[in-house]
């Protein structure tokens, strides 16, 4: 999905990128112009045309999750803004295994320049009056973005447009997942916009209504 909203309340900009078309998404407060980048998942060229065309400092780089196709600009990226980068401390794990992932997949590790900063759940972002919400399930570490006041959710590979994350791969787990999306995102407002991993945006009212892995827990 590629969006650039204009809005008053945020600079709010998503774009694929990478091999496995993932959304990277900029966020910035209008004013101070202070911002994140979530999920650097490739094209780091485009991401910091990008970063420059928005004049946004980057404060901080955020990974919804550790799959390399959130993290593959990572290295790139902050060689440019010196940003550390922020992740739950769940997906360690993974994190220590990144080269490995990378040298499985054939892509070439470029690996960050600060050290990672562990995230927990209900931390407030650097940023934009945004809070973490840990949602593992895809992974153990997975977290989404809120950002209650404009009703928006930056949701990575947990909920997708009437989808949901594969719980097949390392330390997945459908039963989390579930748990997580039906305690935690759909007590959310309905009109809370969603920006998804991959894929087109949603919200979380349709995804109440019209998500089919939902159906039988929500009637
Ligand atoms: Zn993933
Ligand atoms: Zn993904």
């Amino acid at each position: 999905m590629n969006t650039s909203e204009s809005r008053d309340d945020l600079i709010l900009s998503s774009f694929v990128v990478g091999p496995m078309h993932s959304n990277c998404t900029i966020v910035a407060d209008p004013e101070s112009r202070l911002g994140m980048v979530v999920d650097p998942g490739g094209d780091a060229e485009r991401i910091l045309r990008e970063i420059e065309g928005l004049a946004v400092s980057v404060e901080a780089i955020i990974l919804t999750h550790v799959h390399i196709d959130h993290v593959i600009a990572l290295g790139e990226v902050q060689q440019r803004t010196a940003a550390p980068c922020y992740l739950h401390k769940g997906d360690r794990f993974l994190w220590d295994r990144l080269e490995a992932q990378f040298s499985r997949s054939g892509f070439s590790f470029i690996p960050g320049t600060v050290p990672p900063r562990w995230l927990s759940d209900s931390d407030r972002l650097p940023c934009c009056n945004g809070a973490v919400l840990h949602t593992p399930g895809h992974t153990p570490g997975s977290v989404c973005l809120w950002f209650e006041e404009h009703k928006l959710l930056i949701s990575g590979d947990t909920l997708f447009h009437r989808g949901i994350g594969r719980t097949d791969i390392a330390g997945g787990s459908f039963k989390h997942l579930e748990k997580s999306i039906v305690e935690s995102l759909f007590t959310l407002d309905e009109q809370t916009e969603v920006i998804t991993g991959h894929g087109p945006n949603t919200s979380i009212g349709d995804e109440i209504r019209m998500n089919p892995f939902f159906g039988e827990v929500m009637r």
